[in-house]
């Protein structure tokens, strides 16, 4: 029943992490000037109507675990997992426990372990931010990842374990300190998780479970955070002038870093078919 009340694994406490639902973004009108074939144009509305579904049908999933307890798994299940993942076109898995200090404040999470799932955003596309085909990628992998989000969660929960999906386009937990955790990639200057297959080039989404996980795996990705230390170029062409030279901890010890004014940034999303420039120019994810 979607109306019956859940039993949260954990509930969001960090005051500085509040969950903000992206709305103008569903709002937003590509350039005229860049005119796009009806078939295009319909594909762009297919996938932003879909990411908004989907973020509501994610939302739903905690509501469809009936009876669900089991946590044993094996070696061989997550196997059958990642391959049904990497069928469906998502390139990067891993596995954290989840972080409570890193869930939105006052949102309950289903699920005591993390899966962080990453699908590419092609490169074709990105090097040409900003224009309308970055937009329309943008929403592509928005909708496609939140899709097979949901039937990963799906899956998971037919084999008998209490899941969540949370959907690429907003979760309730922050992806960015859960890739890092999961060995996926570094934090770059600007925020973004830099990954050493995409750099910046990914969206994340997030499964919950109470299935016991494999092993995180340990990377060392230092030599990509030495790189950031001496770039700095995603701050210096930011198209809205939004990233900050150094992050802000508004409340300290929150661990909770802001490394983009948000409006100015939402203000250059609106206004340069959703700009992505920062994707194009970091020279890791140029490839
Ligand atoms: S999307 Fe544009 S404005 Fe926002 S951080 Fe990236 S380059 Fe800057
Ligand atoms: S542009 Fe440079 S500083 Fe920014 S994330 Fe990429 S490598 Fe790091």
């Amino acid at each position: 029943m979607e109306t019956e009340k859940i039993e949260p694994t954990f509930v969001g406490e960090n005051n500085d992490l509040v969950f903000v639902v992206p709305k103008e973004l569903f709002m937003m009108k590509l350039s005229t000037e860049q005119k796009l074939d009806r078939e295009t144009a319909k594909e762009y509305s297919k996938y932003l109507r879909g990411t908004f579904k989907g973020f509501q049908k994610a939302n739903k999933t905690k509501y469809q675990n009936g009876d669900n307890n089991k946590t044993e798994t094996t070696p061989e299940f997550w196997t059958e997992f990642e391959n049904l993942a990497k069928e469906k076109g998502i390139e990067l898995i891993g596995y954290t426990p989840v972080l409570e200090n890193y869930i939105f404040k006052n949102l309950p999470i289903v699920g005591k372990n993390a899966i962080i799932l990453g699908m590419e955003m092609d490169w074709e596309k990105i090097k040409t931010a900003p224009s309308v085909h970055v937009s329309i990628e943008a929403f592509r992998v928005y909708y496609d990842l939140g899709e097979k989000t949901i039937e990963l969660t799906q899956f998971l929960q037919e084999k008998g374990y209490k899941t969540e999906a949370h959907h690429p386009f907003g979760g309730k937990l922050l992806f960015t300190a859960h890739a890092v955790a999961a060995g996926l990639g570094i934090k770059g200057r600007n925020g973004l998780i830099i990954s050493p297959e995409f750099g910046p080039r990914q969206r994340w989404s997030a499964i919950t479970t109470d299935a016991n996980i494999p092993e995180t795996k340990k990377v060392d990705l230092s030599d990509m955070e030495d790189f950031c230390e001496n770039c700095g170029v995603c701050i210096e062409k930011c198209l809205g002038g939004a990233t900050y030279e150094e992050p802000i901890e508004k409340i300290k010890g929150s661990g909770i870093f802001t490394h983009i004014d948000r409006s100015k940034c939402m203000e250059s999303l609106l206004n340069n078919n959703f700009c992505s420039y920062c994707l194009k120019v970091c020279p890791q994810g140029n490839k």
